[in-house]
């Protein structure tokens, strides 16, 4: 059975135990590797689930009827906690589609007062959504990053993945924020892309496909943009259901425990950066948010800490660690080793 963006919110969750030889802990104890949070670098806000797409690999399970958004109380709690964390230099949002959630300004605003790197993971189609006509100006005036998926340069695989129409509006609006300068040369607008597997396999070299992306979308579309990020499918929420109906979940965890890196694996993100979620539950990443993984072990809100610092301390590991540490291994900013 195939997994299609039209049943996909539909589906019944699987009771999911993921099926590994070597649980995560134990593979990083043989490799005496020892990770923990001592310092913080980033913070990643996910502002909600509601996004106007509903991708087969999403881990956030988003979609136009996802209701859980972040409030302004909490944006506003937030920057207060960033105040007092001046060491905390990049603020990462998502999603959901991030901009879709009615307090989206006034965080990059205060974020921009706090002088923080912004970073907008925009799924590039909901810039052509009704009210967000003023949105790509708001980025550009705001100085926001933006990190925005392409999981393949051909049409049909984007469908595939994002829905049908998606690369269409995608390619549009990659198009509209080269001409307002994001991803050229000398203006200082960052436009960064992310490819994820299409199906249960590692992705490849992370320069080699950047590269293939480059020419591709210069000669083929007249398109520029900084970086390629390559993204791990991680095995959990709709990509771990989609993998679990096509008989497919046993082998990809083989895959990714067989290509466990070392290297990678000392620099899984989670060492410097932690995640909010849109009810203010702070999370070891956005993965372990989506798993309901509280950080320390133990539910915590912002309104519960007085500093970001109090959230140092173990990370919560688990055997979906694994799509970190395979291969090249796999962050929010691409692969972790060479
Ligand atoms: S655009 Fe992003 S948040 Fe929205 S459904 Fe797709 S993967 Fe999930
Ligand atoms: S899934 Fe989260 S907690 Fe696990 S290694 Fe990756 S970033 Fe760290």
């Amino acid at each position: 059975m195939n997994l299609t963006n039209n049943n996909i919110n539909h589906y019944q969750e699987p009771t999911l135990i993921l099926p590994i030889k070597v649980p995560f802990q134990n593979k990083l104890d043989e490799n005496q590797v020892k990770v923990s949070r001592t310092s913080l670098t980033t913070l990643q806000i996910n502002m909600g689930k509601l996004c106007n797409q509903a991708c087969t690999h999403c881990h956030v399970e988003a979609g136009r009827d996802r209701k859980e958004i972040m409030t302004a109380e909490v944006v506003e709690r937030i920057l207060f906690l960033l105040g007092e964390n001046p060491e905390i230099k990049i603020v990462d949002i998502t999603g959901g589609a991030p901009e879709m959630c009615p307090s989206f300004k006034a965080l990059v605003k205060g974020c921009r007062n706090l002088g923080k790197e912004i970073i907008d993971r925009c799924n590039l189609t909901v810039l052509f959504e009704k009210d967000q006509e003023t949105t790509p100006q708001f980025l550009v005036e705001n100085n926001v990053r933006i990190i925005a998926s392409l999981p393949c340069y051909l049409e049909e695989n984007v469908d595939t993945q994002r829905g049908k129409g998606a690369h269409k509006k995608s390619i549009q609006a990659l198009k509209m924020l080269n001409r307002m300068g994001y991803g050229k040369a000398g203006t200082g607008l960052i436009l960064n892309l992310v490819y994820n597997p299409l199906g249960a396999f590692l992705p490849p070299d992370q320069k080699t496909l950047e590269e293939a992306y480059k020419t591709r979308l210069k000669e083929d579309l007249d398109i520029e943009f900084n970086q390629l990020f390559t993204i791990t499918n991680m095995p959990i929420k709709r990509f771990a259901r989609l993998l679990e109906i096509n008989n497919e979940l046993s082998s990809y965890m083989k895959t990714l425990s067989d290509n466990f890196n070392k290297n990678a694996a000392v620099n899984v993100m989670c060492k410097d950066l932690i995640s909010i979620g849109w009810d203010g539950q702070i999370y070891d990443c956005d993965f372990n948010q989506m798993l309901e993984i509280p950080v320390n072990g133990k539910k915590r809100t912002i309104f519960d800490i007085q500093n970001f610092n109090e959230t140092f301390g173990c990370i919560a590991f688990s055997n979906h660690c694994y799509g970190c540490t395979a291969g090249a291994g796999s962050s929010c900013t691409g692969a972790l080793a060479a």
